[in-house]
């Protein structure tokens, strides 16, 4: 991967000013365009817009358009959604939640969001059909110029250098082709990122990667004040029942509903049928939730979840990959709409900084600090969550860390706090100290 300390172009040393201010305007150049309107990408555009960079947020769908998800946002998605200035209050139509309560076996147990400095005491839920049209129109509003039914389909590339100078789509139901022009790309545009690919960023194949599916169900549970995980998720068509490393969710939604799935954190080496295996654990739901077949109100829909950064560089020739089209999910427990905001934000920092320098060369240094802001943020942390993931898949290491934890309720809400990456900064606590040491440890890969 390039870094900061490799060579550098041998471009004009004083170009003044720089390209991506200085284009002329028209309706296809711009100075950074970005492809996807999710979470990453509409987060990336309203933090680039706000500074009053010209923005293109091209978006191959109109909205509001389905998202197969969860539907389950942490006290992290809960900053960042207030950081775009989005009201997240109940009358707004977000269902608040207190924490997540964890089902392993007969046991249950709760845990409610910290109260941090930086992340509030509670989570929320809300259907990403509804969620991603409001992120986007939040962009929209701070000036990113949106373009829906624009189907990116490849990159515009500079022969001689090999950077990314635009991209061409596909307009409307004509499919009208067309070109746009920018100096700085970014690639928001989800797990199968066909932009990233035809730039060839390939997956890393030593990192993991995930799978979830899921559907909704009508139960009287639907305002349940918890995030609800089962730990005992099983291979029915195993002899022995072997554990999975992952975990099944009910998330009541607040409309009748429920939003009912499955996530396996690595799937190296287990081939099942996921859907299968969904409706299996859904018949098995206690009487309480009120879960039959007949109560299912959509079709069961998956798909894979790109963990642990993936694909890598996450800053070369001009592109920046942002959300699962950087594998950003997190390895310890599927969450993948905060850290793909997150990311979006730090590329929008990055490329802020790296326009406003006035000379080629100081643009990509400035735009090579990306990747390493990645790795400072998550690679501790992914590290653990990539442990943890490793023990939900061995009965008898998780059997032995549940004796230990299960008589001590403060190592509980140490492992619980680890595992959703909720601690404090800059405390003198033992939890968050330790947190941070980890974080610089970690192989920053
Ligand atoms: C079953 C399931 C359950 C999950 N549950 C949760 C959960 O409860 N909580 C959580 O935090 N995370 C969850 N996740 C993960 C979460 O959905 C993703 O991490 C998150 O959506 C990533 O956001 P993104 O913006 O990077 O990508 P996406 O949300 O995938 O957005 C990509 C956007 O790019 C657009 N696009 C794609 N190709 C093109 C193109 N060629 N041209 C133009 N536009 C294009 C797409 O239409 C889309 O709008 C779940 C994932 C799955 C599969």
């Amino acid at each position: 991967m390039p870094g900061p300390e490799q060579q550098l172009p041998d471009l004009a040393p004083d170009r003044d000013p720089a390209p991506g201010h200085a284009a002329a305007r028209t309706e296809d150049c711009a100075d950074v365009i970005v492809v996807g309107a999710g979470p990453a990408g509409s987060t990336a555009a309203y933090h680039l817009a706000r500074t009053g960079l010209d923005v293109l947020l091209l978006e191959k769908a109109a909205f509001p358009r389905e998202k197969v998800c969860g539907d389950g946002l942490t006290p992290r998605a809960v900053k960042q959604l207030t950081d775009l200035g989005i009201d997240v209050s109940e009358s707004a139509g977000w269902l608040h939640n207190r924490g997540l309560r964890l089902v392993a076996g007969r046991r249950t147990m709760e845990f409610d969001w910290p109260e941090l400095s930086a992340f509030p005491g509670y989570g929320l839920v809300r259907r990403r059909a509804d969620f991603d049209e409001l992120l986007a129109r939040r962009a929209a509003a701070a000036g990113a110029r949106l373009i829906e039914r624009a189907n990116v389909a490849g990159p515009l590339v500079d022969d001689r250098t090999g950077r990314i100078t635009g991209v061409t789509a596909r307009l409307g139901d004509d499919r009208r082709p067309v070109s746009y022009h920018a100096p700085v790309v970014v690639a928001a545009d989800g797990n199968s990122t066909r932009l990233s690919l035809a730039m060839k960023r390939y997956r890393r194949t030593d990192r993991a990667m995930g799978v979830a599916y899921r559907t909704y169900f009508t139960t009287p549970r639907h305002e349940d004040r918890y995030l609800e995980a089962w730990l005992d998720l099983r291979d029915p068509t195993d002899p022995a029942h072997r554990l999975l490393p992952g975990y099944a969710w009910v998330f009541g939604m607040g409309d009748g509903t429920a939003n009912v799935g499955l996530g396996v954190l690595d799937t190296a080496g287990i081939d099942l049928d996921w859907r299968d295996l969904l409706r299996r654990w859904c018949d098995a739901l206690p009487p309480g939730y009120g879960y039959t077949p007949d109560g299912v109100t959509e079709p069961i829909r998956g798909s894979a979840l790109p963990m642990g950064l993936n694909r890598q560089p996450h800053y070369a020739d001009g592109l920046l990959l942002v959300g699962d089209a950087g594998g950003t999910v997190s390895p310890g427990t599927g969450e993948g709409i905060a850290y793909a905001m997150e990311s979006g934000r730090y590329a929008a920092e990055t490329i802020v900084q790296a326009l406003a320098r006035r000379t080629d060369r100081g643009r990509e240094l400035a735009l090579r600090a990306y990747p390493q802001a990645l790795r400072s943020a998550y690679a501790g942390y992914f590290a653990l969550g990539r442990l943890a993931a490793d023990l939900l898949g061995r009965p008898k290491l998780l059997g032995a860390a549940g004796a230990v934890g299960l008589g001590r309720p403060a190592l509980l809400k140490v492992a619980f706090r680890l595992v959703v990456n909720l601690t404090e900064p800059n405390s003198k606590d033992a939890l968050d100290r330790l947190m941070h040491l980890i974080g610089r440890v970690a192989p920053g890969r």
